[in-house]
């Protein structure tokens, strides 16, 4: 197991020290050395949607230009790309490429992703998904580096590394992932089979300004001014989680990371470049949590009762309601519609995959915790 991290200060996304930080984040670990002339890297960003880079909710094109900076630099074909949550189509990528600032990537000699096949692979070594469809840009290049933003996320906690592969997967493909896969544990599980299928010859992760609160995308931008560099993607989640003072056991992900022993379960065995603690953000402001850990009942009817009074919910501030309806579009259980213009959710019906908090571009859904539970855990 490679437990290297490293981490540096970057002040600000000024080009100049943005380069200069990601070559000193890389130099630790030994850097792009392994990267050969005519190499085709993809570099898989997090563009959720179609959200300004000032938002924080997206990879900042300035990291992604450095790094393509670097790899052009090495004779390698660099394409940047990314399947968010609406269609994988030309139409829509061309958009999303626009609104994150993205195409600035094709100064540094780098393509934007126009590859919108997708092919469909077994994974028989995988825990929870054994075969899935993938983006093919990223399944027919020689290696893939995920350069992720790292933010709270209103379904697994956290999001970095691990969790930015999730948009291998192509378009509308996601939600059905979550109903086939509807609890925290077997998301967290099939995002650590796709991860591992990818198998990113390296993680980067844009911490320079995260996301906290209402993540990840309604959240509040937060300095934390580092760059983050390992070779193991659960590695630099674990730092990563470290650093918004998050525990890692409130990670779905970073748990079943640790179980299948992909990553140690504690910071300190981390072998790290750089002074993490000193980046450390004491008061960052994190998602409610969904679990209530406190009756310890081994009777499992018990628990699902139990869990189906606890558990967070999406809610909608209707007051501030825009009628847009992208909610409704990437909910993959119908269960939003329209009363005078604004959206409600059908709790029956609702499945708390957070897809609609995610997506909504006003940020005015949030993940809601019953009172009781927030009296009887500390989130
Ligand atoms: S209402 Fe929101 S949380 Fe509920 S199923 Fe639909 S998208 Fe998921
Ligand atoms: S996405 Fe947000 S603003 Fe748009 S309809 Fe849904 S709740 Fe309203």
């Amino acid at each position: 197991m490679n437990t290297e991290v490293s981490i540096v200060r970057c002040n600000s996304y000024d080009p100049e020290e943005v380069k200069k930080a990601l070559s000193a984040a890389l130099e630790p670990i030994g850097g792009l050395d392994w990267v050969t002339p005519g190499m085709k890297i993809a570099v898989k960003v997090n563009m959720m949607t179609r959200i300004k880079p000032e938002r924080a909710a997206t990879t900042h094109p300035q990291v992604v230009f450095a790094l393509c900076e670097l790899l052009k630099e090495r004779g390698a074909n660099v394409v940047v790309g990314d399947s968010p949550g609406g269609l994988f189509s030309s139409a829509y990528l061309s958009a999303v490429y626009g609104g994150t600032g993205m195409r600035q990537v094709l100064d540094a000699g780098a393509a934007l992703n126009e590859d919108f096949t997708t092919v469909d692979v077994d994974y028989p070594d995988a825990v929870t998904a054994k075969a899935f469809p993938i983006t093919n840009y990223l399944a027919s290049a020689d290696a893939i580096i995920d350069l992720c933003k790292m933010k709270t996320h209103g379904l697994m906690a956290f999001t970095g590394a691990c969790k930015n592969l999730f948009g291998a997967i192509p378009g509308l493909n996601k939600s059905e992932f979550h109903y086939r896969y509807n609890t925290h544990e077997a998301f967290a599980n099939m995002l650590v089979d796709v991860c591992e299928w990818c198998k990113p010859r390296l993680s980067l992760a844009d911490a320079i300004m995260t996301m906290e609160g209402n993540g990840p995308s309604g959240g509040t931008p937060r300095f934390m001014g580092a760059i983050l560099a390992s070779f193991n993607p659960h590695a630099l989640d674990l730092a990563g989680a470290h650093l918004m003072n998050m525990p890692p056991d409130d990670v779905p992900t970073l748990a079943a990371a640790v179980k299948r022993g992909l990553v140690p379960a504690r910071v300190q065995d981390l072998k790290v470049f750089g002074d993490l603690e000193s980046f450390v953000i004491p008061d960052f402001q994190l998602t409610p949590k969904h679990d209530v850990k406190l009756w310890g009942t081994k009777n499992e009817t018990l628990a699902k009762i139990l869990s189906g009074m606890f558990a967070s919910r999406p809610r909608v501030a209707r007051e501030h309601c825009t009628g847009c309806a992208e909610c409704k579009k990437v909910c993959p259980a119908n269960a939003i519609s329209f009363r005078d213009k604004r959206a409600e959710i059908d709790k029956k019906k609702c499945i708390r995959c957070f897809c609609c908090q995610e997506f909504c571009p006003q940020g005015i859904i949030t993940v809601q915790r019953p009172p009781i539970a927030r009296l009887l855990n500390k989130r």
